[in-house]
């Protein structure tokens, strides 16, 4: 699904035009052969950006600045190698702020069944293609170029049949196979700067501290995500309904899929449409594919759309979506700052399911923006009882000790999380400012070296340098 790029800011690639049924489109994508490297100095700031969380990139850029039919700068392409690397790297990531995989194994077994017969189809088959449902509220879906894909359990409860299931996963394998990826704008991996402004107020003894920690990023889920252009959208839609109907399910879910979109726009424009990336061509988009479900995939009018399976496979989400609903509402709360009124919205959201990891850890940073660092730390403790492991929790009692300078406590989770989710530079940093705060010179200055490494802009970057430089170092 995903947010689009505003077309001003889109780089502009080739035309595509619509799919053919032919096999090996895909030689059609991307970059020619012939196309020269481009030095980083040609690359745009938000190319920069982009290479900056993901240094595997550099090896793996090709060139294709200038498009032959319309003199256009085009894209920065990556090889098949490039899109697996950046996939590998930040997907994890991506999955853990959207709160982990959803804990059933037999819904996730449910969707690797559905992914697995439209895998079936696709124009890049060999592709290290995996899906989960995560726990993430907002409606949305996402896919990494590797083919890394996330399906919220906010959008799970409002997809009716599997034939609707089929064209969300078909969009998504649309972006992999049209390597929209790979034209994508820059994106880093800095999960935890927002946090870091938070901790160098912090180390500063800054007493104007406040604790709204990273309420901005609570409904802004997409970070690592790339932005496509409507043409990109187009044509995802375009290739999922193609490979919708050969995997056997009739043209129409993708419609209806759409229209569940354009309802949940049309729903509660003020309070949801900050939840799922906005689609102003949503309406556009399902009139087009309601155009070709009713003239060339007519023919698949009749394949099974799959409903009793689907509602059958999907029960246990159905049974949380008021706590899913309610979570929402908080979130966009939250979101517009107002932690106040988001708490009656997630104590009912866990009222409903008292062991709900998203509700425990909202409820958390809900209570820590309220100053409430006492209550939101036995929310931040249950939330991690109730999901083992996940990193998100470990960041939130990392983030409530340090604001009550227990910085040994704040430490020993930082520490865990980087062992549940390595390769976060902005863990790092905090651990410095932690080592720092505790009098550990050498620590932090290590810390704030191997951040450096990976960030050199930023409130954060500056800090860790100007520490450096403070030191001597
Ligand atoms: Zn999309």
């Amino acid at each position: 699904m995903h947010a689009e790029q505003h077309p001003a800011r889109a780089c502009k690639t080739r035309a595509f035009g619509l799919p053919t049924h032919g096999a090996h489109r895909h030689d059609r994508y991307g970059c020619d052969a012939r196309s020269k490297r481009i030095g980083s100095q040609q690359l745009a700031r938000r190319d920069l950006l982009w290479l900056f969380g993901a240094s595997v990139a550099a090896t793996a850029l090709q060139g294709c600045a200038t498009s032959p039919v319309s003199g256009e700068r085009i894209l920065v392409g990556l090889d098949e190698a490039g899109e697996i690397a950046i996939d590998r790297k930040q997907s994890a990531h991506q999955f853990s702020r959207d709160l982990g995989g959803y804990q059933d194994p037999e819904v996730q077994r449910y969707l690797n069944s559905v992914a697995l017969r439209m895998q079936q189809v696709v124009h890049r088959p060999a592709m290290p293609y995996n899906y989960r449902v995560v726990n993430a509220n907002h409606v949305n879906a996402y896919t990494f170029p590797g083919g890394a894909m996330g399906i919220t359990r906010g959008i799970m409860v409002e997809i009716r049949d599997e034939s609707e299931l089929a064209g969300l996963l078909g969009h998504e394998l649309g972006h992999v196979n049209a390597r929209h990826s790979a034209q994508r704008q820059g994106q880093t991996l800095l999960a935890s700067v927002a946090l870091a402004a938070v901790a160098v107020a912090a180390a500063r003894n800054d007493a104007r501290w406040a604790p709204l920690v990273e309420i901005g990023a609570v409904v802004g889920a997409s970070a690592l995500l790339a932005n496509y252009s409507r043409e990109n959208e187009r044509e995802a839609d375009a290739l999922g309904q193609q490979y919708m109907v050969q995997a056997g399910y009739p043209a129409e879910g993708m419609v209806r899929l759409h229209q569940m979109l354009v309802k949940e726009e049309e729903r509660d424009p003020g309070l949801l449409a900050v939840l799922f990336a906005s689609h102003p061509m949503s309406r556009e988009r399902r009139d087009a594919a309601q155009e070709a479900a009713s003239k060339r995939y007519a023919a698949s009018r009749n394949q099974p759309a799959g409903r009793e399976r689907f509602m059958d496979s999907t029960a246990p989400l159905r049974r949380i979506k008021p706590t899913i609903e309610a979570c929402q509402k908080g979130e966009v709360l939250m979101s517009r700052k107002k932690p106040g009124e988001a708490e009656a919205h997630f104590g009912e959201a866990l009222r409903g399911s008292p062991l709900d990891y998203p509700a425990l850890l909202r409820m958390s940073q809900c209570l820590q923006a309220q100053g409430r660092q006492h209550e939101a730390l036995d929310y931040a403790q249950r939330a991690r009882e109730a999901y083992p492991g996940e990193a998100q929790a470990m960041k939130q009692l990392a983030s409530l000790h340090m604001g009550s300078r227990r910085h040994e406590a704040a430490l020993s989770e930082l520490l865990a999380f980087d062992w549940a989710l390595p390769g976060d530079p902005g863990i790092v940093f905090l651990q410095g400012v932690n080592h720092e705060a505790l009098g550990r010179r050498d620590a932090a200055a290590t810390a704030y070296r191997s951040f450096l490494r990976e960030a050199q802009t930023g409130g954060a970057a500056d800090y860790a340098r100007s520490r450096l430089r403070a030191w001597g170092l």
